[in-house]
């Protein structure tokens, strides 16, 4: 079967993002004999050509490079533009990106534009024995699971929620695939960003984190997440918090996860001082692997746990983070 494809390589602080490659990855095996066209958008000509190298090498077939001032701020309208330009150009049958926050702005845009149908926030993505894509993606807060089963005939828009798909990887001894300047015409920006100021306790972007420590009420301030950056520092990870947490005013909004917050699905999620009410589980249940840590023998956060620890998190927490120094 062959289906035409085209990724959107969404690029933050001048550098792929990783679900964007997850992205490509997906588009690779969605398309099996078909082409995988890329498009790469921005304004910053070096790192433009550094992503498109990346996307090119790691599997995509043709890489369109739209360089253009007026996709310096990322704004929505700008971004779609380009994507309508690289759907003129690739005739794509399934458009993929990443469901990040521009993501979800800009996928149900292109959707109506073309009059595609949309599969947000996808988890799986299987070929189905009639010929079909089947898009998994869970609703009601994790409660259900959609899938989705479309034939191929029609457009479909496809967003895919960052850290659950494999990531498509440079191919040993394949030739890279072209990259092409694509023409673009700047539509009228409705939004001027003036500046950007991020809300973040660390280097590592909480969505796409491998590793996540997260505090909740049980902190007790925001001094008390001190023992929790230094865990997540020496696991190369991120800081994540409870909504108790962010209410408290012991963290920033911006680390909140749950029903209301962030959906992360890490390698590796540490929550310590959480109970686990189901608006919390709805943002991290879908974590590979669970750790608690609570002096509540009964916290409900136990029950998805893979590992559970009872006992004071400021007693847990720098003996964990001791005892990982040591090992990696
Ligand atoms: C519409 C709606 C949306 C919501 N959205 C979200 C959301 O997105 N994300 C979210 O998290 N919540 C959300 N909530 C709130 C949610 O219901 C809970 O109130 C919140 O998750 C509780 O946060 P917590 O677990 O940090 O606090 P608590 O429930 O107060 O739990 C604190 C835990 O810390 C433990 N503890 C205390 N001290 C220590 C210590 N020294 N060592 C170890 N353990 C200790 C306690 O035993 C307890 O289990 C939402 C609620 C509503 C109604």
């Amino acid at each position: 079967m062959s289906i035409q494809c085209l990724v959107y390589a969404e690029c933050k602080d001048g550098r792929l993002r990783r679900v964007a490659l997850e992205a490509l990855g997906a588009a690779r095996r969605i398309a099996e004999d078909g082409a995988v066209h890329a498009l790469v958008a921005g304004a910053d000509s070096a790192a433009l050509a550094e992503a498109a190298a990346e996307f090119a090498a790691c599997g995509a077939d043709v890489v369109h490079v739209v360089d253009d001032p007026a996709l310096r701020s990322g704004a929505p309208e700008a971004v779609q533009a380009a994507i309508a330009a690289a759907i003129e150009a690739a005739a794509p049958d399934v458009v993929l990106l990443g469901h990040t926050a521009l993501g979800r702005e800009v996928a149900p845009r292109v959707a109506a534009a073309i009059g595609a149908g949309h599969a947000a926030d996808v988890t799986a993505i299987e070929h189905s024995s009639d010929g079909g894509i089947v898009f998994a993606r869970p609703l009601y807060a994790g409660k259900a699971v959609e899938r989705l089963r479309i034939v191929p005939g029609a457009p479909w828009v496809v967003s895919v929620r960052p850290n659950n798909l494999p990531p498509a990887e440079t191919q040993p001894g394949g030739a890279p695939g072209a990259v092409k300047a694509l023409p673009y015409r700047a539509p009228k920006l409705w939004t001027t960003v003036h500046s950007v100021v991020r809300r973040t306790t660390g280097a590592v972007d909480l969505a796409e984190a491998d590793v996540i420590v997260s505090g909740g009420r049980g902190v007790r301030s925001a001094n008390g997440f001190a023992p929790l950056q230094q865990l997540a520092s020496v696991l190369g990870g991120a800081v994540g918090a409870s909504r108790g947490a962010c209410d408290a005013g012991y963290c920033d909004y911006a680390l909140q996860i749950g029903q209301t917050g962030k959906v992360v699905t890490p390698q590796l999620y540490i929550a310590c001082g959480i109970s686990g009410a189901i608006q919390h589980l709805a943002g991290m249940s879908g974590s590979r692997v669970i750790v608690a840590v609570n002096k509540d023998a009964d916290a409900p956060i136990f029950g998805v746990a893979d590992y559970g620890i009872i006992g004071d998190l400021f007693e847990i927490v720098p003996l964990l983070t001791d005892e990982f120094r040591r090992m990696l």
